[in-house]
């Protein structure tokens, strides 16, 4: 059975064909698999593991009925849903993953990242991301409410959308150089990330071993999943996500 990998689905309330895809995936090709790994972005926002809207309610529902049927799911946050915490994880399930992560598939040692980290090109964004990730944050989350945090999570993506408007098609993806920096210290061959929205596969470098670098799509139109089966073979599918209701 083969190992899934997915990202940025970017669920929420108002897209609900993405989430249907997405329940469809866990009761088909995740059923068969041995583990689905989700690298962030699961969630178009996270303002904390007490909201417990419907829609998270339901999504962890459906992906504890994944694991009790015996698929192990593993989760990174993105930059859009870093808060999701140990509770909403042992509700659904599912085992949290930390940013970065070095996993073995198939006896493959394989390095995932969500992707925004090796955005260097991009400043602005790496001390906006320090600052949003600094422990002040997660201890702030528990003394401001959670209607505050809702309109903050608001502001933040609204004011993320309009910056990305401005910002050059390279400054959005990733540095290369970081990339391959990152593959070589972590003694992996493989990366797989998402966050850019630019799936492909890609070689990295010129060195006599040959590093590769999977990036998964979002879900919108379409959806992605990456396939790695037992005998090493790494497919990346996409398949048309019906919007009509
Ligand atoms: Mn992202």
């Amino acid at each position: 059975m083969p190992t899934l990998f997915i990202s940025d689905l970017h669920l929420q309330p108002q897209r609900p064909h993405i989430t249907r895809a997405f329940f469809h995936l866990l009761r088909t090709h995740a059923r068969h698999a041995d583990a689905l790994y989700i690298l962030g972005d699961f969630f178009d926002v996270w303002i904390g593991d007490d909201e417990n809207t419907p829609l998270q309610i339901e999504v962890a529902a459906q992906l504890r009925e994944l694991v009790d049927s015996g698929t192990p799911v593993w989760l990174m946050g993105g930059n859009r849903d870093f808060l999701i915490g140990d509770a909403y994880c042992q509700r659904a399930g599912i085992q949290p993953l930390p940013d970065p992560a070095l996993v073995t598939v198939y006896g493959s040692p394989v390095l995932l990242m969500h992707g925004d980290s090796l955005c260097t090109d991009d400043r602005g964004y790496q001390r906006y991301r320090r600052l949003i990730r600094s422990e002040f944050i997660r201890w702030l989350q528990h003394y401001v409410s959670l209607s505050t945090r809702q309109k903050i999570g608001r502001l933040i993506r609204g004011k993320s959308a309009e910056d990305n408007q401005y910002k050059s098609r390279q400054l959005l993806d990733i540095n290369t150089d970081a990339a391959q920096q990152a593959l070589l210290a972590s003694g992996a061959s493989v990366l797989i990330h998402g966050h850019t929205h630019r799936p492909g596969c890609h070689r990295l470098g010129e060195g006599a071993q040959p590093l590769e670098r999977i990036v998964l799509g979002d879900w919108d139109q379409q959806g992605w999943y990456l396939e790695w089966s037992e005998q090493g073979e790494r497919t990346l599918h996409r398949f048309v996500i019906d919007s009509a209701p």
